[in-house]
């Protein structure tokens, strides 16, 4: 297939959708291609998608999006990091920063001489309190990292919660300034070239034909040209992942909002706790099978900090990924490719890889399927090591109360989770395969959170006397809290440098 690229179309205006649109138009510039976006007002979009990872600001700064004015547009708040309550067991507690944990002594990884420690039976406190970004979190303090950092404890990340629609919004208003022509209408029928099958027009509800030569499917779970035009397939990870169902609230603003997510394990899933600006939200994401739509509302309205600002919202969904994420002229972003569960917030971070990888291939003199397999294969392989990652959540809760509980404990799991789980445990080895999205700092904690503990550790820790490394263990945890206790409330930081207006 080769067509010149003059015509990109896009079906979808919901955060997939526009971030594709501000995206082709920012890099497009210049350049003799005409982007035209459907989306549907009667139909909406999903409108949860809250909470983010760091790399959302890398997005935003190569847009030459102003960070304030970014937060003040989507009432976004901070977020260090993921709070993960009663996931081990009941009653317990650890976060996933956006950072690592101690520094490094001797040349040997701080979880090594965390692990020494621990088996010599020293006081050394929770691995939680060597993390100056998780001491911040438990603090409700904000600062942004000085960089480069202070010192090496003091290297963190941050990323947002936000309003999904508005930042769809906001980055529509751009677009369209940009010259991206947006059409509001429902598409009702896809045509296929009668040659290579590939896409060549849709027809809107208006009767309107729009052709065009590139098509990014935004249109969300069902996946209208990907799937339901091209029949790609999907690849099912459900008895890996068997959360299907998520019911979702809002309630009003906390006076304190905190700066990190909160999780909370409950008997049929897991509840999360998003705080906005203006409002928090909240849902019970849960499986189906062995909890009712109705008892999973009933759970969640039971369960709030404060009082429901909106009408509960089910939604539903089947956890996995298109077979392939770009097939013929088309390429799937967003809940279109696929959708792994809310867990760690990694779909608005694939949105952005997945532009990253349409703007690496780019067609530009038309499709080259060498290319088109390589973006497919990097494809998988990110969202295969996201599911590990996911997977080892349920895996290695201890949790006995639930049926979810019960069966993810003793499921069989991906060989390449296997893996690393053997060797974590065998020695705290940590391997990286290719397109990892979440990096040794995160399986640590959620290895140290979920009490993995390593049966041996680098011999190489045994070098560094036992009173010094209670000294050095000692040192950071007081230096972190001394830093962490002097940093501002999250709320003032915020009233001071990016309040959402009131007017
Ligand atoms: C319960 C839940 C919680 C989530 N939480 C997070 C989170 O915390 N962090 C995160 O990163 N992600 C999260 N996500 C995922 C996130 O919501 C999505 O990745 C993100 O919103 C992108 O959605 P989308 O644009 O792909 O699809 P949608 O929002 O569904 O948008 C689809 C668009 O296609 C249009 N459309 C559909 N059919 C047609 C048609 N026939 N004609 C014209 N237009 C059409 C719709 O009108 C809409 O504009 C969550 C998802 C769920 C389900």
């Amino acid at each position: 297939m080769s067509r010149e690229l003059t015509a990109i179309v896009i079906v979808g205006g919901g955060t997939a959708g526009w971030m594709a649109a501000a995206s082709m138009a920012h890099y497009l510039r210049g350049k003799p291609v005409t982007i035209t976006l459907i989306e549907s007002s009667a139909i909406g979009t999903v409108g949860v998608g809250e909470a983010t990872l760091p790399g959302i600001r890398n997005f935003n700064a190569s847009l030459g999006i102003d960070e304030l004015e970014f937060i003040r547009a989507t009432q976004a708040t901070f977020k260090l990091g993921i709070e993960f309550k009663d996931w081990h067991r009941l009653g317990e507690s650890f976060m996933h920063p956006f950072s690592g944990a101690g520094v490094n002594l001797s040349g040997v990884g701080f979880h090594h001489h965390y692990n020494r420690a621990r088996q010599q039976g020293l006081d050394i406190g929770s691995y939680d309190d060597y993390c100056f970004s998780a001491q911040m979190a438990k603090q409700n303090r904000f600062a942004q990292p000085q960089v480069p950092p202070v010192n090496a404890l003091a290297d963190y990340k941050y990323a947002f919660h936000f309003d999904a629609i508005a930042y769809a919004n906001f980055l529509k208003q751009r677009a369209v300034s940009q010259g991206v022509q947006a059409i509001d209408a429902k598409v009702v029928d896809v045509g296929l070239h009668s040659d290579d099958g590939s896409i060549q027009h849709v027809t809107l509800d208006t009767g309107l034909q729009i052709a065009g030569d590139f098509f990014i499917d935004c249109s969300g779970f069902r996946g209208l040209l990907i799937e339901q035009a091209l029949q790609t397939g999907y690849d099912d990870w459900s008895h890996w992942l068997p959360v299907d169902s998520a019911v979702a609230v809002a309630t009003s603003p906390s006076a304190s909002p905190t700066p990190y997510t909160r999780t909370t394990a409950r008997t049929g899933g897991w509840q999360w706790r998003i705080p906005l600006q203006r409002r928090v939200g909240n849902g019970y994401v849960y499986c189906s099978q062995w909890l009712s739509d109705d008892q999973a509302r009933e759970d969640l309205l039971s369960n709030l900090d404060a009082a429901p600002v909106s009408t509960p919202k089910t939604l539903k969904f089947t956890t996995g990924k298109r077979r392939k994420f770009w097939h013929k002229n088309c390429v799937a972003l967003g809940l279109a490719s696929g959708f792994l569960e809310p867990l760690e917030s990694t779909s608005i971070a694939l949105i952005q890889t997945g532009l990253s990888r349409l703007l690496q291939f780019f067609p530009v003199n038309g499709v080259v399927p060498e290319e088109v397999d390589e973006a497919n294969r990097l494809f998988s392989l990110e969202m295969e090591r996201i599911r590990d990652f996911l997977i080892l959540h349920y895996y290695a809760s201890k949790r006995d109360d639930g049926e979810i509980w019960r069966y993810c404990r003793t499921m069989s799991i991906p060989d390449t989770l296997q893996k690393k789980i053997a060797l974590f445990r065998s020695r705290g080895h940590l391997i990286n395969f290719e397109l990892e999205s979440f990096d040794n700092n995160s399986w640590l904690a959620i290895y140290n959170g979920f009490r993995f503990e390593p049966k041996l550790y680098d011999l190489a820790a045994d070098q560094l006397p036992i009173p010094l490394l209670e000294k050095q263990l000692n040192g950071m945890r007081e230096s972190i809290q001394q830093g962490a206790s002097g940093a501002m409330s999250h709320a003032a930081f915020i009233a001071k440098h990016c309040a959402v207006s009131l007017a």
